[in-house]
């Protein structure tokens, strides 16, 4: 049994398409799906699926960098009152972003304050640092020690970084990335970190990785990325790594629930 430890199942590209999403998730042995929101907008669309989908999620609602721009005044209110709602979940999809040109001094003060939000209420936080990563390990070194739990979503940093970032305690999530035989610096990193640290990823329905199959019902132009997907990665890092599927199985679910501080759950 997997775990996919990064997907957002509220996103509209895949409305109307869930119930071949969940056939593919549990027909590759994917059993729990860790989806994180990324702004007002898709909280309740995730809370509504966590209590609904077939498929246990663990949820986690948060304002992604990206939609740090144009917030309505009450935003951190319509957050803590979701949080209320769901005191397992964990707040992200949070971070610092270098990809898009969203101004530092939007993004910084939405993502200090949804990271002090986790340190008041003792939840894990599940992080986005494409192209920040040292800017983002800035902001959590004086808080990680505060933090109950800390993932690094689609984590492609140097090995370098990776270090920093392993000392303050986190875990780091592999993703589609991971397939890719260019991709060198993300590949060391999964290659050097202890096993127990990692856990791995989709990021559906985006980052369609090599060597993964279509979404059911797709045509073979499609890039939908879904959580059947999941075994490509996790092949990639058993490859890299030398150690069989069932064991890479086991560690990355046990990382996953035990930073969700989530326990098993049967059936
Ligand atoms: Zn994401």
């Amino acid at each position: 049994m997997w775990i996919d430890a990064h997907v957002h199942l509220q996103d509209a590209r895949l409305a109307g398409k869930l119930s071949e999403y969940a056939d593919s998730a549990r027909r590759a042995g994917v059993a729990c799906l860790c989806s994180a929101g990324t702004s007002p907008a898709d909280w309740e669309r995730l809370a509504s699926l966590t209590e609904t989908f077939p498929i246990r999620i663990l949820p986690s609602f948060g304002v992604h960098p990206w939609d740090a721009v144009g917030l309505s005044r009450d935003w951190f209110d319509q957050l803590e009152f979701i949080l209320s709602r769901f005191p397992e979940a964990s707040i992200g999809e949070i971070g610092l972003d270098g990809l898009r040109e969203v101004p530092e001094e939007i993004q910084l003060p939405v993502f200090r304050a949804q990271l002090d939000l986790a340190v008041r209420l003792g939840r894990p936080v599940v992080l986005h640092g494409a192209r920040s990563w040292g800017s983002l390990y800035e902001e959590l070194r004086s808080r990680a020690d505060q933090l109950p739990g800390i993932l690094l979503h689609g984590f492609s940093a140097s090995k370098e970084m990776a270090e920093r970032f392993l000392a303050l305690g986190a875990v780091f999530s592999f993703g589609g990335l991971l397939c890719n035989e260019n991709a060198t610096r993300c590949r060391e990193s999964a290659m050097r970190l202890p096993l127990d640290r990692i856990t791995i990823e989709t990021d559906s329905p985006d980052c369609f990785p090599n060597g993964g199959t279509r979404f059911p019902g797709e045509g073979e132009d499609s890039k939908l990325n879904h959580s059947g997907n999941l075994l490509a990665v996790a092949t990639a890092l058993s490859t890299l790594r030398n150690i069989p599927l069932d064991e890479i199985a086991q560690t990355t679910r046990e990382t996953t629930l035990r930073l969700f501080g989530a326990g098993e759950r049967k059936g």
